[in-house]
Order: structure tokens, then sequence, then C-alpha cells
């Protein structure tokens, strides 16, 4: 089935695929392709290295160097191109209404990396599957429990540009120090109830469809 034959709000069924895409204030900047596990009150997205992302890119297609600082990758000329998922599988948790996304990371032989508490836009469902807008702060939590803020560093360089205000940085932090009480309790998905999870071996590798910036 094309995402767009769907129409918004659908329940999905396990091994479909569908969309987790990112934009902030206009066009998708990130798509990823993933396997709804479940569609419940708590969605479970499954993200398979070698999947096939869209992703901002320099205008030549090449890669944004992670290495540049926030503020200079964030004005460089760039246009939405191909990519690819690698490294890691991804569990995603995604909860209507929620601040963030919950994500358990394995590599691409299943040894469990941790968790990583996605700071990000409450998802809305769109005939494609699922948008939000990242908002860049993060939280990682190894596989022993103990947590860390990530990309601090970047978060106050995008509010220095103005990507966010200070209201709305406050907000975001707030989010995220919700989280932690879960984290130190063990809380799920912070119980390891879920490192045993691997996908059904009769799911197929989602591909980009076409419709993939569809309103
Ligand atoms: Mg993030």
């Amino acid at each position: 089935m094309r995402a767009a034959d769907a129409v918004s709000p659908v329940h999905r069924s396990p091994g479909d695929h569908a969309l987790l895409r990112y934009r902030r204030l206009g066009p998708v900047s990130y798509a990823l392709p993933v396997t709804v596990v479940r569609d419940s009150d708590v969605v479970m997205l499954w993200l398979q290295p070698g999947t096939p992302t869209r992703k901002r890119v320099m205008p030549d297609g090449s890669s944004i160097p992670r290495d540049f600082p926030y503020a200079e990758r964030a004005a460089l000329p760039h246009v939405v191109g191909e990519g690819t998922w690698t490294t890691n599988h991804a569990l995603i948790l995604v909860r209507d209404g929620d601040p963030c996304d919950i994500r358990l990371f394995w590599s691409e032989s299943w040894e469990f990396k941790g968790w990583y508490v996605n700071l990000q836009d409450p998802v809305r469902r769109v005939p494609t599957g699922w948008d939000t807008a990242d908002h860049v702060l993060d939280l990682w939590v190894d596989p022993g429990g103990r947590w860390a803020w990530k990309d601090e560093h970047e978060f106050a360089e995008a509010i220095r540009i103005g990507r966010f205000s200070e209201t709305e940085a406050e907000a975001i932090r707030a989010a995220g120090r919700a989280v932690i009480p879960k984290i130190e309790a063990q809380v799920w998905p912070f119980d390891r109830s879920l490192i045993e999870w691997r996908p059904d071996p009769g799911w197929s590798m989602p591909g980009m469809p076409d419709d993939w910036n569809a309103d």
C-alpha cells in the first residue's frame, strides 16, 4: 500500500510501512521509513539499518559535515536529498501528546546499546505516518541506566540563533527533566523488558515512497 492511499487518522497493522518525518515550519527535512510494530496507545516503530532516508544534504548531494558548528550548519545552503540509516536498529516508542519519543538502540547484531529520549513536538498523525519537529536536545541512557543530556551545546546554539525562544527552550528542558524520574525508577520502557524484543523475521525493508514529502 502506498502511504498516500491511507486516510488520516488511520490504524496501522503490524508489518505495515510508514514514515516518521521531521518538519518544523515548512517542508519535510528528514524522513525515516519505518515498520509498524504496534499501533495502539503507544505506537512502536522499527527502524532498521540500511533503510533509505531523506535528509538535509549539501546542494551537490554530499553530507553536511556533522563537525560543523551548529549555527554554521543551520545557515548552509542545502537541499533534501538521499541518505541511509546505518549502524543501529531502533525501536521508536511514540505516544500521542508526549513531547518526546523514546528509542531503544541495538547494534546491527542486536547488542543493546541504550535508550535515547528524543525531545520533539508531540507527533501528528498524517496520511504518510507520523510528523514531528526535533528539539535538538536529547537524553541518552546507557544499558546500566546511567543517563546524560545529549547535544546541550547544539541546543544552546539553537537558542542563540533564535530557533527556540527562551520560553520554548525552558519547556524543552522541562520535558526532558520530566523523564528523568522514570529513568531512575526504571519505569517502562526503562525497565529492560523490551531489550529482548526482536522484529518479526517476515517483515520486509521499507523503501522510500514517492509521496514522502506529501502534506
Ligand atoms: Mg533530537
